[in-house]
């Protein structure tokens, strides 16, 4: 029996209430919605130019041979790719608090910033994304389900099949330490905020998910003394619950700067930051396609593909 097996054993049903995201090829169509907005972004530069893209990223691992595609992944080298892609076209990366200070105070931000953000927790971020983020002196911050911090257990989240098998190193899958978040504190890049304790499915249960937040809050605060944490909604989406209205008021309500949706929206600081959406930054993304997803020309190919089909029908 693998350690996976066992895992599962005491844990039968993993929570995994979205679809699975492995590392992906674009089908032709989207390509050719890629490539148009590539070449828009090229010639016009940013569709909107008063907003500001915050990325997601999760697991930062190279695939392992003989092994599903790591779900939720950037390769090292592609992640590299990608921020240094930006960097050299221009964009600037702030800390999600600096973007937060400004919204506060009303003051406008520079339209090539952007945000790097992670979901979970998992050890390779600061065994991979670290030394790539202090080679490129970019910022970031960690939304980490606290209740896995130490555990040497897959996140009962994680919906990559290999999590936790024999063969597979744990820095693929395994939670932060606590020790590993004090170092990546100490780098000066990296900001620890909230993604729940429970990492839980809390549609429809408010009070739960603020109680479940004071928990969090509480390891935040007596672990790393960080008091009023940024937070991301686990799964994320308004459409299917996980980012409702509901939700939203009871994170209102917690004591956090703001809650962060997965909706792949820019925003700007004239909105409301308990309701700022995220884009992905997937395998499949080079500093070419990023760069016109924040420029807001991936979203605008999208729906324009979408209306020529419709048209088509
Ligand atoms: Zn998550």
């Amino acid at each position: 029996m693998s350690a996976n097996d066992s895992f599962r054993s005491f844990n039968p049903a993993p929570i995994v209430p979205v679809e699975r995201k492995p590392a992906r090829k674009a089908d032709f169509k989207e390509q050719a919605a890629r490539g148009v907005a590539v070449a828009l972004n090229e010639i016009w530069g940013p569709y909107n130019r008063t907003a500001f893209g915050i990325l997601m990223y999760h697991r930062v691992i190279d695939p392992i041979p003989g092994q599903p595609q790591p779900t939720w992944n950037v390769s090292p080298a592609q992640f590299e790719e990608q921020l240094s892609g930006l960097l050299k076209r221009g964009f600037d990366p702030w800390p999600l608090q600096r973007v937060l200070e400004h919204h506060e105070k009303g003051w406008t931000i520079p339209r090539r910033v952007f945000v790097v953000t992670f979901d979970d927790g998992y050890q390779n971020n600061f065994t991979r994304a670290l030394p790539i983020l202090q080679k490129l002196r970019v910022p970031a911050t960690i939304f980490l389900a606290t209740r896995y911090l130490d555990s040497n257990e897959p996140f009962p989240s994680d919906d990559w099949l290999a999590s936790g098998t024999a063969g597979v190193s744990p820095e693929a899958w395994q939670p932060l330490t606590t020790d590993e978040c004090h170092q990546l504190l100490q780098s000066g890049l990296i900001e620890l905020g909230a993604h729940t304790h429970s990492h839980d499915d809390y549609r429809g249960k408010p009070d739960y998910l603020r109680t479940d937040l004071q928990q969090c809050c509480a390891v935040l605060r007596d672990k790393f003394n960080i008091e009023r944490p940024t937070f991301a909604f686990p799964y994320g989406t308004k459409r299917n619950g996980f980012a409702g209205a509901d939700l939203v008021e009871a994170a209102r309500h917690s004591d956090l700067r703001c809650s962060l949706t997965t909706e792949a929206e820019l925003v700007t600081t004239t909105t409301d930051p308990f309701d700022w959406g995220r884009l992905v930054a997937e395998d499949i993304d080079t500093s070419t396609t990023l760069a016109a997803k924040l420029g807001g020309w991936i979203s605008i190919a999208k729906k324009l593909k979408h209306f020529l089909m419709r048209q088509k029908r």
